[in-house]
């Protein structure tokens, strides 16, 4: 059997407990801004199949990173410590993909032992948006930032979709 795949993180962080959930990724030293810290590792999945194993039961979403419109990762299976970095809605790391794989980077200055976070944005899996008080209920945020939105779930989106789709006029 294959052992996990830790990709090289040149040695960046160590997992421990958290205060914001469960358990943490903390800077074992100074990470420079811009480092590219860890990959996200974990099987990837088509979303479909994601909604399909969610909906029976089978499959938890704690660990599931959006990889594109089609495509999710699972850091249940085949991950990497990345699993473990918590949300945050004041966050110091960012995902970036390159060649599709999607790495953790520091986007700020992290002192020695200070908790490493990026902001899920997450999405919905479900067809339609949840409301702010269901978002809030299912998937609350405890992450303690002063712009806490209360949910890990992504701000709706400014930007204006595509006319194609818009609902008709209502009456
Ligand atoms: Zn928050």
């Amino acid at each position: 059997m294959d052992m996990p795949t830790t990709q090289q993180h040149r040695d960046f962080i160590r997992v421990q407990p958290s205060g914001i959930h469960g358990t943490g990724v903390f800077a074992k030293r100074p990470i420079p801004k811009g480092t590219r810290v860890i990959a996200y590792a974990g099987r990837r999945l088509p979303k479909s199949q994601l909604q399909e194993e969610a909906a029976r039961g089978e499959r938890q979403l704690t660990y599931v990173l959006n990889l594109d419109k089609d495509t999710a990762i699972d850091g249940a299976e085949q991950g990497n410590e990345a699993r473990f970095i918590n949300h945050s809605c004041d966050p110091n790391c960012e995902v970036y993909c390159f060649d599709e794989t999607p790495y953790i980077y520091a986007m700020q200055e992290i002192p020695a032992g200070a908790e490493l976070t990026f902001d899920y944005m997450l999405q919905s899996i479900l067809s339609h948006r949840l409301s702010r008080a269901l978002s809030r209920e299912l998937f609350p945020c405890n992450c303690g930032a002063p712009a806490c939105r209360g949910t890990l779930i992504a701000p709706p989106k400014r930007k204006r979709a595509p006319a194609r789709h818009a609902a008709p006029p209502q009456g």
